[in-house]
């Protein structure tokens, strides 16, 4: 696997490279990130992968400095998950003193995370139109985990236009059901035990809904049961799976998404619904 930290070594590596996919992370990497891996080379390109905490994502009053970091475990990772370029900017390169330029959205970025995190999704876009920009990947693979941010760069790639095609990836889970993420190590034993209960209530909500359940008393026994467990939901809703605009009734395609807290950690899921 090739390692590139400047623009140079970047170019060098991409030329020997040829046609390539591209697989964006911030580290701390876990079987998630390593399934975009996985199903990136399935398209028989190779596969660049880049680390960086973009701190532009991070609200004022987030974890930027305490995001888990973990150069030298990511490298091993992404070379034995078979992945051809590591791409490992700084923040000078990424955002040099004299940018100008920044990406603002709108439409799929509006609610949810969008509301709840002002300017993250903005962040988000920005450093991934510099990172398609750099890296010039035929197909960019993301995690349906973060379901929001997958319709964001989608509007994005559409409205620029970017040519890239951007690739949704299932969710890995653990066997009881809680999606895999960088920031699961913060939860204490007890929160761990009660954190698949976002999974559950996603599940018994799609089910009440496929019943034929309407959708203001479906998600609000959603919401109910998360209390109950012991989370705190920031937003449990039915929405358009791709504007993500609230949902009254199931339609087609529909999502359901939800964002709560688990002791220290704010956990995101979603699951297709209808
Ligand atoms: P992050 O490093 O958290 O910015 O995530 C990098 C990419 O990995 C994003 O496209 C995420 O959606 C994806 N990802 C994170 N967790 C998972 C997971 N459990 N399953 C699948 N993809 C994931």
């Amino acid at each position: 696997m090739r390692i590139a930290r400047t623009l140079p070594e970047l170019r060098a590596a991409l030329a020997a490279l040829g046609a390539r996919t591209f697989v964006p992370t911030m580290g701390a990497l876990h079987e998630g990130h390593l399934a975009l891996i996985t199903a990136a080379a399935t398209s028989g390109l190779p596969v660049a992968a880049s680390i960086f905490v973009n701190p532009l994502q991070f609200g004022p009053s987030e974890d930027f400095n305490r995001y888990p970091r973990d150069e030298a475990g990511d490298l091993a990772k992404l070379a034995s998950a078979g992945c051809a370029l590591a791409w490992l900017p700084d923040v000078s390169i990424m955002y040099p003193a004299d940018a100008a330029t920044t990406i603002t959205v709108a439409g799929p970025a509006t609610r949810w995370e969008g509301e709840l995190r002002p300017g993250h999704f903005a962040g988000v876009a920005t450093v991934v139109a510099k990172l398609f920009g750099q890296v010039q990947p035929r197909a960019a693979y993301f995690g349906e985990k973060d379901w929001q941010q997958i319709q964001v760069i989608s509007r994005m790639v559409q409205d620029l236009p970017l040519s890239v095609e951007v690739v949704p990836v299932p969710t890995v889970r653990e066997p009881d059901g809680l999606a895999l993420s960088s920031r699961n190590r913060f939860l204490s034993p007890a929160d761990r035990r009660l954190a698949p209960a976002l999974q559950s209530a996603l599940r018994d909500t799609a089910r009440r809904l496929n019943a034929g359940e309407d959708a203001a008393t479906a998600t609000a026994a959603g919401r109910f049961a998360l209390n109950r467990a012991g989370l705190t939901p920031d937003y449990f809703a039915l929405v358009h799976a791709n504007s993500l605009e609230p949902l009254d009734a199931l339609a087609t395609p529909a999502r359901l998404l939800t964002a709560a807290r688990c002791g220290p950690v704010r956990l995101l899921d979603n699951i297709p619904v209808g």
